[in-house]
């Protein structure tokens, strides 16, 4: 799977596009525009590269994540999924906010030409907080950064699942390369090493 990263909004939220080389068929993710012209190097290199984008999927409902929703539907005309417990972040009447079309939970496979990914729900940073599992790569939003985690104050956050979740992605391959939702890449193994988080050495699950 090819993954290429935007950095977007004020909040430096990383929007990937994941491609399958071969029939290159894609999955935006995490579309999370300030503005509409934020998302105009994200076509470029989607014409460019010939994607056929088949979804955007949500992380997790927060802002900084799902802002760009319309605009990559207007131009792409695919489905938005997202876990039915952050369903409600994207929905309503505001301009721009649109309803999801596809929800997606613990077990959902979203097939990607010949790359499958696996959604895990990882909830803690929010109720329906989810990571993607490919063969070599997870996409773990706001749940796992490299050295730090998600935020759990949140409305909606929770510290107890934070930490079954965090759990969750210690039984995954090292190998796996970890992008996650801000910052830089990683590898699920050397966070498994290295963050505090992850090797039951912090005294408190806060961030
Ligand atoms: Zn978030
Ligand atoms: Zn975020």
């Amino acid at each position: 799977m090819l993954v290429e990263t935007f950095t977007v909004g004020m909040l430096s939220a990383n929007c990937y596009v994941a491609s399958c080389p071969d029939t290159k068929e894609a999955i935006v993710i995490d579309p999370g525009l300030d503005f509409p012209s934020e998302a105009q190097p994200i076509f470029e290199y989607i014409e460019e590269a010939q994607l056929k984008v088949k979804f955007i999927v949500d992380t997790h409902g927060h802002s900084d994540h799902v802002k760009g929703n319309a605009v990559f539907q207007e131009k792409y005309n695919v489905p938005i999924c997202i876990h039915p417990l952050d369903a409600h972040f994207i929905e309503g009447t505001e301009k721009g906010k649109l309803p999801a079309d596809v929800m997606i939970n613990e077990g959902t496979f979203l097939q990607c030409g010949g790359e499958t990914l696996k959604v895990i729900h990882t909830p803690g940073h929010t109720p329906g907080s989810i990571c993607l599992v490919g063969e070599h790569l997870i996409f773990t939003g706001d749940t796992l950064f490299a050295g730090g985690i998600g935020r759990t104050d949140f409305p909606g956050g929770s510290m107890s699942d934070m930490a079954a979740s965090l759990e969750k992605l210690t039984h995954l391959p090292d190998y796996l390369l970890m992008y996650p939702g801000h910052g830089e890449t990683s590898m699920l193994g050397e966070e498994k090493r290295t963050n505090p988080f992850l090797n039951n050495k912090s005294e408190t699950m806060l961030f």
